[in-house]
């Protein structure tokens, strides 16, 4: 999977996480800025956020001087470490969560243990053991600003909690000005360990989310779509 910015609107760029869901990589999205970038979610370890990061030189992107995390989840904070020189903004919710992973022992060894208590921590877990190639290098981040409502960056970009049943700290970020509005994993059934049959996406948290003045919806491991195409999904 190559790792590569494309455009999607203004001054939203986007690269997308890889399609095979075995992989668990989420995408990322840069809010560009000459007073610094703001990248939405780190990537899934460090050697994919310097990934990102060439990427983003590549495509001339303002270097990056926000991380927004849309929600806990590994496949969207661990690649944090490798991003220097940033503010890192998530969910009070969020920050908590993240100081009890940072303190686990994680290694390929601790992986292969917690799968053998838990069967239904697999994919996740060996995702994990696959996406990291260095587990001295991995530190689990908590955000070093808290919100609990929502904050607006100082170039222009709006942090908004929206809560929901995959992740209680899940978090959208939204570009009036380019018509974007990112919504993470919001929307998600809870992670394959959590997940119960009665489980649906949650249809009805985007359908509160739409806005006549947004024109994308860019969620973490699907296609981006438009306003249209997020209202006939709904619809079913
Ligand atoms: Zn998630």
């Amino acid at each position: 999977m190559v790792v590569v910015f494309e455009h999607l609107a203004g001054r939203v760029w986007l690269c997308p996480g890889d399609p095979e869901p075995e992989w668990v990589q989420a995408g990322v999205a840069v809010i560009a800025d000459e007073r610094g970038s703001v990248v939405v979610d780190a990537g899934q370890s460090p050697s994919h956020a310097r990934e990102l990061q060439a990427a983003m030189r590549t495509a001339g992107l303002p270097a990056p001087r926000w991380l927004v995390y849309t929600h806990h989840h590994w496949d969207h904070v661990w690649g944090a470490c490798a991003w220097p020189d940033v503010e890192i903004v998530g969910h009070v919710s969020g920050a908590e969560l993240l100081r009890a992973e940072a303190d686990r022992p994680w290694s390929t060894r601790y992986l292969r243990e917690e799968i053998r208590r838990n069967r239904r921590l697999g994919p996740s877990f060996r995702a994990r053991a696959l996406a990291v190639d260095s587990w001295d290098e991995l530190r689990v981040l908590p955000p070093t600003r808290v919100f609990t409502d929502e904050l607006e960056l100082p170039t222009g970009v709006l942090v908004r909690h929206v809560g929901g049943r995959h992740a209680p700290d899940s978090t959208i970020v939204v570009v009036p000005d380019s018509g974007v509005m990112l919504l993470g994993d919001s929307w998600y059934p809870p992670p394959a360990h959590l997940r119960t049959p009665a489980d649906e996406p949650d249809l009805a948290l985007v359908g509160r989310l739409l806005d006549d003045d947004i024109g994308w919806y860019v969620s973490s491991h699907s296609p981006p779509m438009t306003l249209d195409e997020a209202r006939a999904a709904i619809a079913g």
